[in-house]
Order: structure tokens, then sequence, then C-alpha cells
């Protein structure tokens, strides 16, 4: 069953078609890597997604509901979260504060203390609990701020480049904690240009370029695609 089905996207910044007609579908319980050179249009494609930038044309459904003149808000209460590439955690709070920021609005107050304790063995931030925030690693503060995400219990999770700066180790641990998710049940849709991190975790992949779905298949299909392999080395303008 599709959880968003995208009919026609469109979007332009004066002359350029950065989101140029796509169609494109989700199902639920997928785990969904999203790539592409610099530029391809991937994170305006994300934003058309979250309802931060509007499209020209075309429609955005999730889970049956047209949600293409929704406010971001509204898609969040539709089941849709995010995190982005920039970290929204609260600094000066404690992990466990921050977890419950995100926690409280649909948790009851004699559940929160076990959801949150749940919530820092899952991220593997338990002995961090009580440390603020921002004397946490960047790994630790990524994996927090997907955790933030996940308390708003989303059908759908939007992750823009979950690893940037990561060292490879942490970019392997935040790969076991977004399919731990999935396994979960929830739908997850990734911007990623670490393809060893797209390997260890996509079940399907669409490659953006040009605004346009260019590719589309397991990740084998797409890395043995000489055409994929040509817009990554800057040889092709389809
Ligand atoms: P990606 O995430 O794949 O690198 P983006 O969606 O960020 O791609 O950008 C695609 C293209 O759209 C780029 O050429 C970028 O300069 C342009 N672009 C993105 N946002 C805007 C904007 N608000 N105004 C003008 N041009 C934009
Ligand atoms: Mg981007």
């Amino acid at each position: 069953m599709a959880l968003l089905e995208i009919q026609g996207l469109s979007k332009h910044f004066g002359g350029l078609h950065v989101t140029a007609d796509v169609d494109f579908t989700l199902d639920a319980g997928e785990l969904h890597c999203l790539i592409g050179p610099n530029g391809a249009g991937k994170s305006t494609f994300f934003r058309l997604i979250l309802g931060v930038v509007s499209p020209d044309r075309g429609k955005i459904v999730l889970a049956g509901k047209d949600i293409t003149r929704l406010k971001p808000f509204q898609r969040v209460h539709e089941g849709m979260s995010v995190k982005f590439q920039v970290p929204g955690i609260f600094k000066t709070l404690s992990v466990s504060q921050n977890l419950q920021t995100a926690l409280q609005h649909n948790c009851d107050a004699d559940a929160l203390a076990g959801k949150i304790a749940e919530m820092l063995d899952f991220l593997g931030l338990a002995a961090e609990a009580r440390s603020p925030a921002g004397n946490l690693s960047h790994g630790q503060k990524q994996w927090l701020e997907i955790g933030m995400a996940v308390c708003l219990k989303p059908r759908l999770l939007l992750l823009d480049e979950p690893t940037a700066g990561m060292s490879p180790k942490e970019t392997e641990a935040t790969g076991e904690l977004v399919k731990s998710l999935n396994a979960q049940g929830v739908t997850v849709l990734v911007v990623e240009h670490d393809m060893a991190f797209v390997r260890q975790v996509a079940q399907r992949v669409t490659v953006m370029h040009l605004g346009r779905i260019f590719a589309q298949g397991t990740v084998e299909e797409v890395m043995a695609d000489s055409r994929v392999e040509a817009i990554y080395l800057g040889r092709s303008h389809a």
C-alpha cells in the first residue's frame, strides 16, 4: 500500500526547474534512500513534501489524504516527522529533558519517565541522560534529534543527510538506528550522499538529477547502472 503518493510535482525558482513534474510513490513500511549529485533538487523535493516550499503544480497524498495545501504543522498532525541536517535540539537542556519536550504531547504524565528511559536505551544515550545536550558528540546530537522526531510517533520519517559530518563508525551506528526504527514500522525516506550508508540501509533507491527522477531500483540495480555513474562523474546532462 502506498503511504506517500506524489503526482506531477513541479517547482521552479526563476528559470530553473528544480522539481520537474515528479511522480513518486513510497510504500508503507519502506526504507527508501534518495540520492543524486549536488544541486539535483533533493532538498527542494524534501521541502515540498514537508510543506515548507509550496509547489507550482502537482499533488501530494499521504495515507490517502491530499495534503498538498496543508501547512507543515498540519502535515505533522497527519503523521509526518522530520530531522533536518542542522540539529534542532535544546543545548542547555539535558538529554532527558530534550526527549521530554518531544514526548509530553502524546504521552500520559505517569508514563513519561518510562518512555524517556526506553528512548534513551534505544538511542544508546542512557549514560548521557543528565548531560546538557550541547555536550554530546556530533553523532550523539544527531541520534537525539532522530529520537525526538520519532517521539512524535510518525508514520513517515524524513531525514535529510542524517550522517553529515559523522565518522564511519557513527555513520554505521546511525544506519542501525534507522533500520531498527523501520523494523518497528516507521516508513523512512532518507536523503543521503554516503553510499556506504545507502548500501547498509536502503531497500529501494531513487536517483534524482536535474529535478527529475533519473533512476529507481534496489541499491544493486542503481549501482550497476552506468547512466547513474555518468551523472556522478558529471558526464551526463540527460
Ligand atoms: P540538492 O539538495 O540535491 O543539492 P537543492 O534542492 O538544494 O539540491 O537545489 C537544487 C537547485 O535549486 C540548486 O541549483 C539550487 O541552487 C536551487 N535552489 C534551491 N533552493 C532555491 C531557492 N530558494 N531559490 C533559488 N534557487 C534555489
Ligand atoms: Mg541538499
